[in-house]
């Protein structure tokens, strides 16, 4: 089950949907921030003519510009109902391309994300029973230069279980041959 709780992507108010002439057409439209910069999510640059306004476009079908745009919308979820101790529990899966430290209790090592946003870790996925989330994030092959930490959390408790690499700091000893 993969991010199941949204199933149509209907953007929020400060999003729209952008197309070139092309990907109007071939209903690969693009999404945009208002007020964002001059690419749409994905980095296409916005143009003054927005086809998918002129054509009607009303669907976005930038594969790209949907994950990131899901993202957010999973994120902006996940922040504001972990810890609400609302009535039916929910897990988020939340993941990081940083590294952590041995002991796995600080990042040592911010890797570069996609350049689209600022953050450490980002939630991917909302489930509605933590069986299904743990297996997904069991699944993930942890990498250093990819995703390299997974956690669940849920609504009611926060974290609830991880998996992360860790980088294992070298100790460097140096000889002084004048001794
Ligand atoms: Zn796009």
């Amino acid at each position: 089950m993969d991010k199941p709780l949204i199933k149509q992507h209907r953007l929020s108010v400060n999003h729209y949907i952008y197309g070139n002439e092309g990907g109007a057409w071939s209903n690969e439209a693009h999404i945009a921030k208002m007020g964002g910069d001059s690419n749409t999510l994905c980095g296409t640059p916005i143009l003054v003519a927005n086809w998918a306004r002129q054509l009607d476009v009303t669907e976005a079908g930038c594969p790209e510009c949907i994950d990131i745009y899901m993202d957010n919308v999973y994120n902006e979820l996940a922040n504001s109902m972990l810890g609400d101790d609302g009535e039916f529990n929910l897990w988020f899966v939340t993941e990081s391309n940083d590294i952590a430290d041995d002991n796995g209790n600080g990042i040592v090592d911010h890797k570069p994300n996609d350049g689209t946003d600022e953050y450490e870790f980002q939630t991917t996925r909302i489930y509605t029973n933590l069986k299904e989330a743990e297996e997904y994030m069991n699944s993930v092959n942890l990498q250093e230069d990819g995703i390299s930490m997974v956690q669940v959390e849920d609504r009611h408790k926060g974290e609830v279980n991880n998996r992360f690499l860790t980088k294992t700091l070298k100790v460097i000893i140096e000889e002084n041959t004048d001794y």
